[in-house]
């Protein structure tokens, strides 16, 4: 877990690598890119909002919120 801004909680909030396949591979459909492991999600109540590690601006104006696959 890593401390990171979040856009759409409007704080700090812990933030979780990707874990699993599909989580992944939903990023990489949404971002266009191969490598997400410098992808972080918000794991504030059911926010879930994915964000680059390094900046806190989405990659796309598009909200990515990670759906539950669960
Ligand atoms: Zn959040």
């Amino acid at each position: 877990m890593l401390k990171l801004y979040c856009e759409t909680c409007k704080a700090d909030e812990e933030h979780r690598e990707l874990s699993g396949e599909r989580e992944r591979g939903w990023v990489r459909s949404k971002t266009g890119k191969k490598y997400v492991h410098d992808y972080w999600m918000c794991a504030n109540g059911d926010c879930r909002r994915v964000r680059y590690r390094w900046s806190s601006r989405s990659p796309r104006p598009v909200m990515m919120k990670m759906p539950d696959f669960d």
